[in-house]
């Protein structure tokens, strides 16, 4: 089964062609970050009408990469949910649209699922059952994952995002938009040691995830050493090493406790935090010492992109899940929870 994938959740135009017997076939992504960056974050109303004009291009871009026609697809994936509502509507229109005049199905696909099972594009792809943390712009959660659709939430944040902090925190040393990769770049100038940044909800038992202090905790380091007149290239690099430090100590620590939890030695981690090179060396050094395994996915599909939204489609369409043919409503807010493995709604 050949599935065409879009994603349009946010400020990515993702398009993909996934073939359940060859694996992916073509990918093709517009990151609208030079447009958001003078706003120095997403601007709804621009995504979407960037959406509109980059989406049919990409199609085209991968159709010809594929060396294949709109008539050789089977069906037609799309991002339903979570995301900005106007960015999702194009995808999920021009998707349905698409699929209709092709009578061919569509499906409605959730974009945390994408980013879940993105780890499963890459070689080797990890079995079930495993622990994922999953790590970007708008989640942080830990979830035991028993198959495509049993996915059973065991922590989250209670505030901010894994990413949403890099972010913020970049954003209060004008590192520019999305400042996660910036901040990681500039951490790597940093010195161990020179601050230490808390571990939050690290010193109670529990699962849950809490970034919004060491955001505070960073402005005023910040305001401290500006006022002493001591906040030169290297202060702000040991800054970024702090924050860095904290965030992914944080992650790390959770991630064993809910291995330890469940019994578990297979961990995943997707999403856009899961770029961080930090974060993957030290889960990379845990998980040998555990004698288990850990899987991520290329840089590229940590964050948004079309890959994950057509192997999401491929794989529950060949079980024969499609849209029905009202109009389905979108879900700008979708939890991962009320997903069920693809047989059982064939
Ligand atoms: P969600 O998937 O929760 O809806 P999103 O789609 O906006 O949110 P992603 O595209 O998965 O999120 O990831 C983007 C986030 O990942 C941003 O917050 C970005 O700063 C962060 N990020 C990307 N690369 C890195 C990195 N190397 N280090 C830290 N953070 C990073
Ligand atoms: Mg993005
Ligand atoms: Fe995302």
């Amino acid at each position: 089964m050949r599935v065409l994938g879009i994603e349009t959740s946010c400020d990515e135009t993702g398009v993909a062609l996934y073939d359940t017997a060859q694996g992916l076939l073509a990918d093709a992504l517009f990151s609208q970050i030079d447009l958001h960056a003078t706003y120095g974050g997403v601007v709804p109303e621009l995504a979407s009408r960037d959406h509109i004009r980059k989406l049919i291009p990409l199609i085209r871009e991968v159709m010809a990469k594929a060396n294949l026609t709109l008539s050789d697809l089977d069906g037609i994936a799309y991002t339903a949910g979570p995301g900005l509502i106007g960015a999702l509507l194009v995808g999920a229109t021009l998707g349905r649209s698409l699929a209709s005049g092709l009578n061919i199905p569509s499906l409605a696909v959730h974009h945390m699922e994408g980013h879940l099972l993105a780890p499963m594009l890459e070689t080797p792809a990890p079995d079930f059952p495993f622990i994922a943390l999953l790590v970007s712009g708008g989640h942080t959660q830990l979830v035991q994952v028993e198959g495509v659709g049993q996915y059973t939430l065991l922590g989250e944040s209670v505030d901010d995002a894994a990413g949403e902090a890099f972010d913020k925190a970049a954003k209060m040393m004008q590192l520019g938009y999305p400042g996660g990769p910036k901040l990681a770049a500039l951490a790597t100038q940093g010195t161990q040691g020179r601050f230490r940044f808390p571990r939050p909800m690290t010193d109670r038992p529990g699962l849950d995830f809490s970034f919004s202090g060491l955001k505070t905790h960073t402005l005023t380091t910040l305001k401290q050493l500006e006022t002493e007149g001591r906040l030169d290239e290297q202060a702000r690099a040991d800054v970024a090493f702090a924050f860095q430090d904290a965030v992914v100590d944080t992650l790390v620590i959770k991630c064993k406790r809910a291995l330890k939890q469940t019994g578990l030695k297979r961990l995943v981690i997707a999403g856009g935090v899961s770029a961080n090179v930090q974060l993957r060396e030290r889960l990379a050094e845990v998980m040998s010492g555990l004698q288990g395994e850990v899987f991520y996915p290329r840089p590229a599909y940590c964050t948004d992109n079309g890959a994950m939204i057509a192997h999401i489609g491929a794989l529950r369409m060949a079980a024969g899940e499609h849209d029905s043919n009202e109009l389905s409503a979108l879900r700008p807010r979708w939890p991962l929870w009320e997903l069920h493995p693809p047989a059982a709604n064939a």
